[in-house]
């Protein structure tokens, strides 16, 4: 079994900005990093503006897990999932092996919220969350024109002109009646609107999807409202929810520390 004083579980950018910070406090500290990805450092705002340039998901990779081990003097175990923690004993059971920590800071940020969609839609309805999803979705795109965002929130939208610039065909269909609701007031999401219209976005508003057929590779939506579109992939951005690994435990060890009882468990 490996020792190591911090454990910090993701390769975030929590995760790789909190070691760069306690590398700089303490040039000494053991600390292992784990990731269930390839661990490589990029910015995930890239994940949703590189598809225009039809980039490879390799090209967004700003430093390898390799290079960042060596960068901050830590050890990075790649493609390394959490599977249980057993705070009581300061372990954690990862694919990997069992890992003994001093301070473990979970650091996994949140997963794409699934939406349940009819049976027709399946196999074609795409999250982006990391290079991975990115790396598929890109290759999933070729041969395609038609492309449907759901959700019209900054992931969104962002991808609703990353994709038209790239010359698809783009629909966005979103509960909400403009764009960046949660964010931006009613004349400013008009403006934006008719900016993303003239590169040839179109909207359905207040509506989701009821039903859908899927007829020599062409899906035909059915929304709510009664309208009707024909797609052929979705990107599926409504929103993110706490990473399912390791949750019930996470908010417990959360629940702990708030409490005193456990100096040692961290969580952000
Ligand atoms: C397409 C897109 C565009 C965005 N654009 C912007 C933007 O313009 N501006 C902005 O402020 N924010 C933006 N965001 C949001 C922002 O990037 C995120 O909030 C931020 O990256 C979250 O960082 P994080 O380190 O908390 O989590 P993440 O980057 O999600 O990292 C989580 C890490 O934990 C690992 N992990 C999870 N579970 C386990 C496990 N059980 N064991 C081991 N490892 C595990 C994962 O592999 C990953 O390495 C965007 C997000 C997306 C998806």
């Amino acid at each position: 079994m490996t020792h190591y004083h911090t454990l910090i579980v993701g390769a975030g950018y929590a995760g790789y900005s909190l070691a760069k910070e306690l590398r700089k406090l303490d040039p000494d500290r053991s600390i292992c990093l784990i990731s269930s990805d390839s661990a490589d450092y990029y910015s995930k705002p890239l994940l949703s503006n590189g598809f225009s340039k039809q980039k490879n998901a390799s090209d967004l990779v700003q430093k390898t897990a390799a290079q960042m081990a060596a960068e901050l003097h830590i050890e990075v175990w790649p493609y390394c999932s959490a599977e249980q923690i057993k705070p009581e004993l300061h372990q954690v059971l990862t694919n990997k092996g069992l890992i003994q920590y001093q301070q473990l800071v979970l650091a996994t940020g949140a997963s794409p919220v699934k939406l349940l969609l009819p049976a027709a839609t399946e196999g074609l309805v795409w999250s982006v969350n990391d290079l991975a999803d990115y790396q598929h979705f890109l290759q999933q795109s070729q041969n395609k024109q038609k492309i449907t965002v759901l959700g019209a929130g900054l992931v969104g939208i962002e991808y609703a002109n990353d994709l038209a610039a790239a010359g698809f065909q783009v629909s966005v269909i979103a509960l909400e009646h403009q764009p960046l609701a949660q964010l931006l007031p009613p004349a400013l999401g008009e403006l934006l609107q008719q900016q993303l219209t003239a590169l040839g976005v179109e909207f359905y508003w207040g509506a989701s999807i009821k039903d859908a057929q899927l007829a020599q590779q062409q899906l035909h939506l059915q929304l709510t409202d009664g309208r009707n579109l024909t797609t052929e992939l979705i990107l599926s951005a409504v929103g993110k929810a706490k990473a399912a690994a390791c949750d019930a435990r996470r908010d417990r060890l959360r629940q702990r520390y708030k409490s005193g009882s456990d100096s040692g468990n961290f969580s952000r």
